[in-house]
């Protein structure tokens, strides 16, 4: 099925899903197969080869293309995997803009290992505008949004950088993992590619990592398709059915997600263990305007500083029952982790001094609990820290 004038909950449990002919199953096969038979020298039925393609990866890859508004989409093995992808449509020599206190794992593989195959990088405040406008080269040939950023949920004004991008004749690419295309499209602000770790929000269960490239321009859809085949990017059968099983319920939990996080956003900015708060849903929020402008909704991700420092954060880390200190983030379960030792510890100490991450920094996923609950776990564990 077509995307046709579908609404956004019924793309996420119609589009793409339909692969069966033979016996019309309602849900999308499973096809574990490496290859597809020919029936002469010029055809087949579609696919060749499972890294090439795969009627079940082909399923996951038209429903997220629906869901961001994209023509194209190919999905990956992993979050990484899809970055990996996109990262080679430059070539040494190239300049890539990002912000500052992007995702660790992003951040590793832009310092790391690209700058050693000859892009280079600039690592800046993208807040505001003018600093991109400023950090330019004409070397530069990518801007890297992340909105809202890790773990700061600090925002980036897509219309904005895209403005200057186009300019400069820049593509702009936007990790959408944190808000899903349910609270978030970046091609609606002008932004060219976006990027997923599906492991997160479109999954939504924790029980399976990938990642997927989302496109709107033919030759960049034909040339990422080309790359995710060459490097072999590609995410199994299997991952790619766990994945389109978890979006039919997109619009569902990202309500019940934001709806925890909002009440739970409020209780933590009342609290007097509690220095500082950060989520765009709170008027106090530098950019809750913004957030308002760009964002169907303020998402459930949230980040606190606690009075004191390492040890009382251990203390509320350890001290409650539901939110579970885990890396990741996206799933039903709320989970709760310290940056500086678990998500962030990729990042050098400067970097993470400069994006504002200190040993007072929790960062929590707010899973779709009953908010009750949570909160009231929360303030036990904070009264005992
Ligand atoms: C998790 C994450 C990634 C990386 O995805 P993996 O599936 O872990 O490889 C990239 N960007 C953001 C914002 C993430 O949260």
């Amino acid at each position: 099925m077509g995307d046709g004038n579908m609404r956004f909950e019924t793309k996420c449990v119609h589009v793409g899903v339909a692969k069966d002919s033979t016996y019309n199953s309602c849900i999308t096969p499973i096809y574990p197969t490496s290859t597809f038979r020919w029936d002469d020298l010029q055809t087949n039925k579609g696919f060749d080869y499972t890294r090439s393609g795969n009627p079940t990866r082909q399923a996951l890859e038209e429903n997220i293309a629906a869901l961001e508004g994209g023509i194209d989409c190919k999905a990956t093995c992993t979050g990484m995997a899809a970055i990996t992808c996109v990262m080679y449509l430059f070539k040494p020599g190239d300049h890539i803009i990002a912000s500052h206190d992007i995702y660790g794992g992003t951040f590793r593989l832009f310092y790391r290992v690209l700058s050693e195959y000859g892009l280079t990088f600039s690592f800046i405040d993208m807040s505001d505008v003018v600093n991109v406008r400023a950090a330019l080269t004409p070397q530069t040939k990518c801007i890297w949004i992340e909105t809202p950023s890790n773990p700061l949920l600090n925002l980036v004004d897509m219309a904005a950088i895209t403005a200057v991008a186009k300019e400069a004749g820049v593509t702009t690419i936007a990790d959408n993992t944190f808000l899903s295309p349910y609270l978030q499209r970046p091609f609606e602000f002008g932004v060219d590619v976006v990027v997923h770790s599906t492991t997160k929000y479109l999954n939504g269960h924790s029980d399976v990592v990938g990642g997927a490239v989302v496109t709107r321009h033919q030759a960049q859809a034909e040339r990422i398709a080309f790359i995710h085949n060459a490097l072999g990017l590609g995410c199994s059968p299997f991952d790619a059915w766990l994945v389109l099983r978890g979006i039919k319920t997109l619009g569902l939990r990202m309500e019940a997600h934001q709806r925890g996080a909002m009440v739970l956003a409020k209780m933590l900015s009342e609290h007097p263990k509690i220095e500082r708060v950060y989520y765009p849903g709170l008027p106090s929020h530098p950019q809750h305007e913004l957030a308002k402008r760009q964002q169907r909704g303020f998402g459930a991700m949230l980040s606190f500083d606690i009075r004191g420092g390492r040890a009382q954060a251990e203390k509320v880390l350890t001290g409650t029952r539901y939110f579970q200190m885990a890396i990741s983030l996206g799933g039903v379960e709320s989970l709760m982790e310290y940056p500086e030792t678990m998500s962030h510890a990729s990042m050098t100490p400067e970097a993470r001094q400069a994006a504002g991450i200190t040993d007072k920094t929790i960062r929590v996923s707010v899973g779709i609990e009953n908010p009750d609950d949570l909160v009231e776990d929360m303030r036990q564990a904070l009264d005992r820290a």
